[in-house]
């Protein structure tokens, strides 16, 4: 199988920008997409802060279009999952879907994934009334109480989600402050249908038959412990990079984030990592978008120093 001169491992916004920008300079990308094409946009409604796009745009429509502009320039797709790297030799080598590939250079765009709470229950009960979705699962508890947990932009983002279907949501924060912007605070707290509890943590998400009916709260404050009736609980209380298949290949911080330096370079000359993969940060889908691009230019640059191009 001929070399690739770039693989891209992740289809998010990172991912499809650098491919974008791969695709330009005759680099003929090949975009391992993973097991979830389009990234974290998919699971959400309306993009309101992309610029461009003054009335908004759905996420899975945004990223289909991204997409589309990739291959229009000659960006390869393929639906596969990385399931190892060899970063120790040259050229790099990638197994995935039973193939493996060999790249001079590879752009590590796989992103985040929703963090859970890792108390009793929640594993047992997902698809039962736990969930990290609101946009997926949110459909099945109309007229029903349901519970979010968090307190950043996600958090406020599902709560507002959910009082389309939900009676009630109470949002449950480990605090007595919201960590969400302001005008994410704003339109929470001023939805009728929101309820707030401050300085509770959920300690165990309580089941029968089955299904979620309870939580069982404890205060951080005064450590008291009530229990509270609900339909579901959704938890959104961040992300965690997908970096299992780098761990002692590259360098990552105590997070597990990817460690980036002089624009996209990681501790392994030839790779390149962009977006949430590598941003504790900002997170946000024009700034992955941003390093996506970034990659692919460091990437070419590192290619044609090494007569590679
Ligand atoms: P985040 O900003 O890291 O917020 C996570 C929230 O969960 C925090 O309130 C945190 O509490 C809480 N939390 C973390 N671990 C917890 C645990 N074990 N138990 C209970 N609570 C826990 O994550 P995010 O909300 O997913 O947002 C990530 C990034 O995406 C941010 O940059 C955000 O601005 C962006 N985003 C933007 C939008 C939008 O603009 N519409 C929508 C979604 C996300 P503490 O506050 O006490 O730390």
């Amino acid at each position: 199988m001929a070399v690739e001169k770039v693989i891209i491992l992740g289809a998010g916004p990172a991912g499809y920008t650098a491919a974008l920008y791969a695709a330009r300079a005759d680099l003929r990308p090949l975009v391992l997409e993973g097991d979830e094409p389009g990234g974290q946009l998919m699971l959400t409604t309306t993009v309101e802060n992309f610029p461009g796009f003054p009335e908004g745009i759905l996420g899975p429509e945004l990223m289909q279009r991204m997409k589309e502009q990739a291959e229009r320039f000659g960006a390869r797709f393929a639906p596969r999952r990385a399931e190892a790297v060899d970063l120790s030799r040259r050229p790099f080598t990638v197994t995935a879907g039973g193939e493996t590939y060999e790249a001079h250079a590879l752009i590590v765009a796989t992103g985040a994934s929703a963090k859970w709470l890792g108390v009793p229950g929640e594993r047992e009960l997902v698809g039962r009334g736990v969930s990290a979705c609101a946009t997926c699962d949110g459909f099945f508890f109309r007229d029903r109480d349901v519970v979010v947990v968090g307190g950043g932009d996600s958090a406020m983002e599902e709560a507002i989600f959910l009082t389309k279907f939900a009676r009630k949501v109470t949002v449950v924060h480990r605090r007595d402050r919201l960590r969400a912007s302001k005008i994410m605070q704003e339109r929470a707290m001023s939805n009728p249908k929101i309820a707030f509890i401050w300085n509770s943590v959920v300690e165990r998400i309580n089941g029968e038959n089955g299904v979620v009916v309870s939580v069982t709260l404890r205060n951080t404050i005064d450590g008291s412990v009530t229990e509270l009736p609900t339909d579901g609980v959704f938890v959104a209380i961040g992300h965690k990079p997908n970096t299992e298949l780098l761990q002692g290949q590259l360098e990552l911080d105590a997070q597990g984030y990817i460690v980036t330096r002089n624009g996209t370079a990681t501790s392994v000359p030839g790779v390149f990592a962009a977006g949430d993969v590598q941003d504790p940060v900002y997170r946000q889908a024009i700034t992955a978008a941003g390093s996506g691009c970034m990659a692919a230019l460091d990437a070419e640059r590192y290619l044609a120093e090494q007569g590679l191009l």
